[in-house]
């Protein structure tokens, strides 16, 4: 039998008839009680692995279980996959299962930023020590690691500035040493990056972004590679971390569709970042699919394909000028996130969020999240806004 394709799988990973009793969208079990006949029916349900057997609310429901499996399925090589109440939780808590005082993290200097204050706040308060690295470094992360490292966290390509790192490179040289690797993997999805058959220990996932794709729920994931998850498990079941049945069930109905949402995201995206390289408005697309972008015979070669988030630098101007485009866009929200049906556009200050590297541009830059408007639409509005700009920069 050949291997089913992702996008075949997506549709009904995770589903099992027990939990649906034939319902398409496994329901909402809701709970925290759980009763048991005797007794001795307890103590025997408390002692044994309670993995996917009703025990208590805290470990979760057929509802959560079935998305935790699907994206377990979407990772070749994945043992499990735990879900959180959001990704920055998934990130945090996936840190704390693989580290002690003592240690030290390697985190690249385009990390979102909430993991590197989660680095350099409460993982520092508990002695561990966090060395920012260039996303560019690839095989030269050997020269960075001491006898402390024990782990090395990617996410590729980086947040805001896009960079793409060499994912084999970077676990080739951890694997070397007993290091573990973890990433976030919100961007790409195991569908164009399946990071765990590339030797990577734990695939981190904003699932807010993508799985969800409708802006109306928080919810993180992380999957563990094979032989990974008890750590994994032994940490989020001593810190409680939980998601709702609710906002696992619509992060289910969600990942049904990811797949040719992420293709409509990805197209639209791409032929918008073509058409503002054409622009003289427009100084630099950061975009991994486009040849100039840092790191992007790394996109060619790994990922199956991008999804719909870049930004692009302007050419000079200020603040007051990047808000002339951004505030009279039609199409496009201003707000974070991204990842739903709705296009969003965001001023972005990338140097902020930079210790190891420089970040240098000849202007202000903007994050796009292209949504599943029409992108014609979406150039005109972006055109107008490019107009705008212009005027107000002189
Ligand atoms: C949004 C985001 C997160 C955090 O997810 P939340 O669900 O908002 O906590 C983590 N990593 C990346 C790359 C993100 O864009």
């Amino acid at each position: 039998m050949t291997d089913k394709k992702n996008s075949t799988k997506i549709v009904s990973a995770g589903r099992r008839p027990e939990w649906t009793q034939g319902i398409v969208n496994t329901p909402v079990w809701r709970a925290s009680t759980i009763l048991y006949d005797t007794v001795a029916d307890l103590r025997a349900r408390g002692a044994a692995d309670t993995h996917h057997k009703l025990f208590y609310g805290r470990r979760g429901t057929p509802t959560q279980w079935t998305l935790a499996d699907a994206l377990t399925e979407l990772e070749p090589g994945a043992e499990a996959t735990l879900l959180y109440p959001s990704g920055v939780a998934a990130v945090t808590t996936a840190l704390l299962a693989v580290l002690a005082p003592g240690d030290e993290l390697l985190v690249p200097d385009s990390a979102y930023d909430p993991t590197r204050n989660f680095a350099g706040g409460m993982l520092k308060r508990f002695g561990i020590d966090t060395t920012f690295y260039d996303p560019l470094i690839g095989a030269r992360i050997a020269d960075l690691c001491t006898d402390r490292t024990k782990a090395i966290f990617m996410e590729s390509p980086g947040s805001l500035t896009f960079e793409v790192q060499d994912v084999p490179a970077i676990v080739a040289v951890a694997k070397a040493r007993s290091i573990t690797t973890l990433i976030d993997n919100t961007w790409a999805t195991p569908l164009l990056l399946p990071v765990i058959a590339m030797g990577v220990d734990y695939s981190i996932l904003a699932c807010t972004k993508y799985v969800v794709g409708h802006s109306d729920v928080m919810l993180g994931s992380v999957t563990a590679a094979e032989g990974q998850y008890e750590r994994l498990r032994a940490a989020s079941y001593q810190l409680g971390q939980y998601a709702s049945p609710d906002d696992a069930w619509l992060g289910t109905r969600g990942l049904r569709t990811m797949a040719v949402r992420l293709k409509q995201h990805g197209e639209a995206a791409l032929k918008i970042a073509e058409w503002l390289k054409t622009r003289p408005e427009v100084a630099r697309v950061l975009h991994p699919a486009l040849p100039d972008c840092p790191g992007h015979e790394i996109f060619a070669r790994d990922f199956k394909g991008a999804s719909g988030l870049f930004s692009f630098v302007l050419n000079g101007g200020d603040d007051a000028a990047r808000a002339a485009l951004i505030d009279g866009l039609e199409h496009f929200g201003i707000g974070f996130s991204w990842g739903g049906y709705e296009s969003l556009a965001l001023p972005i200050d990338p140097h902020r969020f930079r210790s190891a590297t420089r970040w240098e541009a000849e202007g202000p830059a903007v994050r796009l999240q292209i949504g599943l408007e029409d992108p014609d639409d979406l150039i005109a509005d972006l055109e107008a806004g490019l107009a705008r700009f212009a005027r107000k920069r002189g």
